[in-house]
């Protein structure tokens, strides 16, 4: 997911890649070598692109892995700072009734803004670098970052879920209007 300044995409997979499009394979072995060099890989790009979240299918690998990066921004201003946290083979468990729509990027989706709606308060549970089970519940920005992420284990992108093409704006002109 993009955060206000977003510099370099050169090697992330954009809308129209194949691999965007596909279900994410499993991760069976996480202590492994090709799962943490890929984690490795993984968190540099989101941080050389000023990113808050990135999937493996946007650097090309079908792998059920992401990075999330909460930091402050424009729109989040209260946004957690965290360390880019590995999140593997993730699962949502429970979902709250209630979403709330509100402005994603991409680094896969040039230059668009879309209004989302999502689940405001999620129950989760993933594995992390180390290999340890996590159950927690999100809520928020963490919360949108986590299904926006998890979107892209299934092939899916911010488009796919916005309830009408309207809700799709141009980064310029979402800098415009909401980030005075
Ligand atoms: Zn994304």
């Amino acid at each position: 997911m993009a955060n206000t300044t977003t510099k370099d995409k050169s090697n992330i997979a954009q809308l129209g890649a194949q691999v965007l499009r596909q279900r994410a394979l499993e991760v069976d072995d996480i202590l492994g070598d090709d799962c943490q060099n890929l984690i490795k890989a993984m968190m540099s790009t989101v941080q050389a692109a000023g990113g808050v979240g990135i999937a493996a299918p946007q650097v090309h690998h079908s792998a059920r892995i992401f990075i999330m990066c909460s930091k402050p921004n424009a729109r989040y201003p209260g946004a957690p700072l965290m360390e880019p946290t590995a999140i593997i083979n993730p699962e949502i468990i429970e979902y709250s009734d209630e979403k709330v729509k509100d402005w994603e990027g991409c680094l896969s989706v040039p230059s668009m803004r879309g209004l989302v709606p999502r689940h405001t308060r999620i129950k989760v549970r993933y594995f992390d670098q180390q290999g340890i089970e996590h159950n927690r519940e999100l809520n928020g920005f963490i919360a949108r970052i986590f299904q926006h992420e998890l979107d892209h284990l299934n092939g899916l992108t911010f488009i796919d879920q916005l309830e009408t093409t309207q809700d799709l704006i141009s980064e310029s002109e979402w800098y415009k209007q909401y980030c005075r």
